[in-house]
């Protein structure tokens, strides 16, 4: 039976020769599989791809595709499982945070446990910015509130899936891709397996807070519409308040006129503002599932590949 791996690699030149090390290691303890390790060089802008080169001509269970420029981990990991012809897929990152080492484990459960994935979660969050950790558990528990998918706190991508799992993947073609949200939309026997967290082995981490920051807005706006129900319910109440304020308002007024005072001009002002402010904010709302209609009404494919050793095994 085949298996294929597949890594996503950016700027990934420390940590492969680490990487390929513990795969091989992993091959030979479970012999009795056939590999294929897939290798997507996401626009790397160090020596990723020229290692890949060297590794391919020396194994041919490699196979390397490369983009030809940076698009994002969700581009690539979609490259990798379109390419994969396994029965069974894994798929890990290339810094060793996804501990090569448990796949025999992985192997051994999807063989005899009646499951579809073997799916892991990091229990712990040490060596990583608490401040980070903070952000990613809030994330956590506004997805798995507002969006009918569950998203487990600390999953990672980190999994070994069937061949009828990732066809399901595949198949949702969304090019704004959110992973964690479309693995646990596809269903499926899931099976757990905790780990504590690792730090990467070398190089560095390619998130920056924005870009996780998008990656968290991403993530609520492509699995839940729930934020326009609640710019609309926030609206109603906001008119419900004002139709309320008119009422008194003119009470106020009349008896205002008898006593000859002034209206409060602060209070309208600070209402008006109030007013725009939650239109604005409407507005805006409106305008991140807009702008995702967009891009996926333009259908550009996912990533554009410059380079790939096995391309002819495909037709
Ligand atoms: N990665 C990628 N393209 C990107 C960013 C990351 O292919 O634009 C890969 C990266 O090489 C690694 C994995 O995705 O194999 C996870 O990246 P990283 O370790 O930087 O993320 P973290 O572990 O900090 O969440
Ligand atoms: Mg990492």
């Amino acid at each position: 039976m085949l298996v294929s791996l597949m890594v996503p690699c950016y700027n990934e030149e420390e940590a492969l020769p680490y990487l390929y090390e513990a795969l091989c290691k992993v091959m030979q303890e479970c012999p009795k599989y056939e590999y294929e390790l897939i290798f997507v060089n996401d626009g790397s802008r160090d020596k990723t791809l020229s290692l890949l080169r060297d590794l391919a001509a020396k194994d041919s269970r490699i196979r390397y595709i490369s983009f030809s420029r940076n698009f994002g981990k969700e581009a690539a990991m979609y490259a990798g499982l379109s390419a994969a012809k396994g029965e069974w897929i894994g798929l890990l990152d290339a810094d060793m945070q996804d501990p090569p080492s448990l796949l025999p484990q992985m192997f051994d459960m999807l063989e005899k446990d009646e499951c579809d994935i073997v799916a892991t979660r990091r229990v712990s969050r040490k060596g990583e910015p608490p401040i980070r950790s903070w952000f990613a558990r809030r994330f956590y528990h506004l997805i798995n509130r507002f969006t009918d998918v569950e998203i487990v706190d600390g999953a990672r991508d980190f999994r070994v899936m069937r061949r009828p799992v990732v066809d399901a993947i595949l198949s949702l073609n969304e090019r704004q891709r959110f992973s964690k949200g479309i693995f646990a939309w596809v269903g499926f026997r899931t099976k757990w397996l905790e780990f504590e967290n690792v730090e990467r082995i070398a190089g560095e981490t390619k998130w920056s807070f924005w870009k996780l920051f998008r990656y968290a807005i991403e993530g609520i706006v492509s699995f839940t519409t729930a934020p326009l129900r609640i710019a609309t319910v926030v609206g109603f109440l906001t008119s419900f308040g004002s139709f309320i304020y008119l009422l008194y308002y003119f009470v106020h007024a009349i008896i205002h006129l008898i006593w000859k005072d002034r209206p409060g001009y602060p209070s309208l002002l600070s209402f008006m503002l109030f007013l725009g402010g939650m239109v604005l904010m409407a507005l805006g709302v409106i305008g991140e599932y807009l702008a995702k209609t967009y891009i996926e009404v333009k259908r550009r494919p996912l990533y554009v590949i410059a380079e790939d050793n096995k391309k002819e095994e495909d037709q």
